[in-house]
């Protein structure tokens, strides 16, 4: 999926400790096959090669990330959309090579890009892609889901109190020994608490990643896109969410992204016991430097 993953964990016994994180390793590997879009050959890559044909058969794993993020898709109106693939990778190009798409390009894109045009049958467990050329992207939200499914092996193995984490998708169990909570630094919350918070039990995710936005033409290009318009997004909005899984917690920090606070506050408030906190870059960012965020 593209991302370091890291894990931190107390055990009695080290031994312990090293055989849980072993096997929630091989968790994140296995996970890794299935949804990952950098593999030709993961799942997901291969279901997408059959977009525009039969219904196929997929794994649990792949089905149940699927159809949380249709949900999530329903719930924001198509402002979380995994079938954003195509979309994605030409803008991805675009902030490679520095220079805008056309117009007829993200219209071509825009075509092959749409949540209703992915079919789900829960009975049958299987996925079909109504267009040829759809591409399936999980990258905002399949690192949330594999954080859970690593702390669900952890759990397993004897580990109660952990920390594990993927690229900015955080999910945290007990809190370590003789403490109440993983001190974790939410970036929009410092100036409100001017402490770190203190989680147990929660996942904490982080969309807005400034390094990975991109200046063309002299404005700031995300890797979000809205899939309503084809475009990425431009007002420099940085999201963190903390809710109960890290599957929610992960797509929504990009849902609420793309619809900003008001609308994405209401969604939200649609998965109970979830925080948002949302700030904007206000300053024109230098050449070559990601910006600061200054106002919330
Ligand atoms: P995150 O960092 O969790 O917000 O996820 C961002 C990643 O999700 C991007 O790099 C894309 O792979 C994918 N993505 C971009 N825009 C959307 C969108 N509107 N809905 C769902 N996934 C998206
Ligand atoms: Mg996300």
């Amino acid at each position: 999926m593209g991302v370091d993953v890291r894990i931190v964990a107390y055990a009695n016994k080290k031994a312990t400790a090293e055989r849980a994180c072993a096997a929630a390793f091989e968790r994140f590997a296995e996970l890794d096959t299935i949804m990952s879009d950098y593999r030709e050959t993961s799942e997901l890559m291969r279901l997408c090669a059959h977009a525009g044909g039969q219904a196929v058969p997929v794994s649990r794993d792949l089905f149940t990330v699927l159809q949380y993020a249709q949900v999530k898709a329903r719930r924001s109106g198509g402002a979380f959309d995994v079938t954003c693939g195509p979309l994605v990778r030409l803008w991805r190009k675009a902030r490679k090579s520095k220079t805008l798409p056309s117009q007829a390009e993200i219209e071509s894109a825009r075509g092959k890009v749409g949540w209703k045009l992915l079919e789900l049958d829960p009975r049958r467990r299987t996925v079909r892609l109504l267009k040829p050329g759809m591409q399936l992207d999980l990258g905002g939200i399949g690192k949330g889901y594999a954080d859970d499914c690593a702390q669900e092996v952890l759990k397993r193995n004897g580990i109660r109190s952990a920390l594990v984490e993927a690229g900015g998708d955080i999910v945290v169990s007990d809190p370590p020994p003789g403490q109440v909570g993983w001190k974790i630094e939410v970036p929009n919350a410092i100036d409100i608490t001017a402490a770190p918070l203190l989680f147990a039990n929660t996942a904490i995710s982080t969309s807005g990643d400034l390094e990975q936005s991109a200046e063309i033409g002299g404005k700031w290009y995300s890797h979000i896109i809205d899939p309503r318009t084809g475009m990425p997004l431009t007002d420099r909005i940085q999201v963190t969410i903390v809710a109960r899984k890290g599957i929610t917690s992960d797509g929504l920090s990009t849902a609420i992204s793309v619809l900003g606070p008001e609308k994405g506050c209401a969604v939200a408030r649609t998965y109970p016991g979830t925080t948002v906190y949302v700030r904007f870059a206000t300053s024109a960012p230098n050449p070559g430097q990601p910006g600061r965020f200054d106002k919330r």
